[in-house]
């Protein structure tokens, strides 16, 4: 079954990682979805199979232990974690694109630091952008970076943190520049140790479902952090290093409405074939079968048009 869903990938290597994930998918991920979602429950065995596959450094050069994977591949990943739990999409993504952030835009230094326990993962990463003001509109921001001396002075209060209560590192998005005009030039992106004093986790926000993976506020509070923290060593190019790791997130969340999508459509074709009605299973009524064939077009869309923009 999952070597259909890899099929469309087009780079051997890649259709086949998106193979085994698929395989695992089905026997590993689906028999306790339901189970972790409904308990909100963090998946530690599943998140460890993950690393076990090597998918926490699937962007991460080789040079830092990663598999350094094509975007092809990585949406196709993705398409099958969110087969199996939407969540396990949800984890990866920050991870992975922090991490991208740190391997297109870090100073080596920040490489050799980081890169190798992302791998691992040693350490998960979080974004931290979204504030109780300002969510589409990034570039609108409060929290500051003030210099003093070789550090920075971090303050402010974010919202909607992914993989908040449990990263090991935090991509935050700050204004070393509240004047600035335009504003982007303004902003400048930290690397944020988790136990920096000054910064901590707040609250867990309740959701409706997406569970599972943990989404909190955060403060800083006169948090001091190096100036080599600064990512790209740098001030003023923290907008486009974030928008651009922000792509890589997209590939993410497009890939998840693809599996979730693929996901329903398997379970509504067992049912059809299953249930019946009017003497016959409601799979041979004709009015299904239109239906279930307009599915499947659009999730085939989806998935072509999904892969194509990954490439
Ligand atoms: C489960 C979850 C996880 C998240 N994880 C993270 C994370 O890890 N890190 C992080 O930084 N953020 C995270 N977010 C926040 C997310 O990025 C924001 O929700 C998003 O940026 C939108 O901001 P907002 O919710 O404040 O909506 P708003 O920006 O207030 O938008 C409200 C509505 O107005 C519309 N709107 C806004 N601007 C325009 C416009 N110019 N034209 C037309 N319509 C417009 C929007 O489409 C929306 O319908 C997460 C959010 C959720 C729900």
């Amino acid at each position: 079954m999952a070597r259909d869903y890899a099929a469309d990938i087009t780079d051997p290597i890649a259709q086949e990682i998106v193979s085994n994930v698929g395989v695992w998918v089905d026997r590993e991920v689906k028999p306790v979805a339901m189970e972790y979602e409904h308990a909100d429950q963090f998946p530690d065995p599943l998140v460890k199979g993950m690393s076990e596959m090597g998918l926490f450094g699937i962007k991460i050069p080789e040079a830092y232990g990663g598999l350094d994977l094509s975007f092809e591949c990585y949406a196709g990943v993705c398409m099958e974690l969110a087969r199996g739990w939407m969540s396990l999409a949800g984890i990866i993504n920050t991870h992975v694109l922090v991490g991208y952030a740190i391997s297109e835009y870090g100073t080596e230094e920040q490489k050799q630091k980081y890169l190798p326990k992302l791998v691992e993962p040693e350490i998960r990463c979080a974004l931290t952008i979204t504030e109780p003001d300002a969510g589409s509109d990034a570039q609108a921001i409060k929290t500051t970076a003030v210099r003093d001396g070789d550090d920075y002075i971090i303050n402010g209060q974010k919202m909607w943190v992914t993989n908040g209560q449990r990263a090991g590192v935090y991509l935050a998005m700050t204004k070393t520049d509240t004047t600035a005009n335009p504003r982007h030039k303004g902003i400048t992106a930290f690397l944020v140790d988790a136990g920096t004093p000054g910064f901590a986790a707040g609250r867990r926000l309740e959701k409706l479902g997406y569970k599972g993976v943990e989404t909190t506020e955060l403060t800083f509070d006169d948090c001091r952090v190096p100036a080599t923290q600064v990512l790209g060593g740098s001030e003023g190019r923290g907008f486009q290093h974030i928008m651009s790791a922000l792509e890589v997130g997209r590939i993410n969340v497009a890939a998840r409405g693809v599996g979730v999508a693929q996901a329903a459509f398997d379970d509504s074709i067992r049912y059809a074939q299953k249930r019946e009605a009017f003497g016959k299973p409601i799979f041979e009524h004709q009015a299904q079968q239109l239906r279930l064939a307009e599915m499947i077009t659009k999730i085939r869309a989806a998935r072509l048009l999904t892969l194509d923009a990954a490439r």
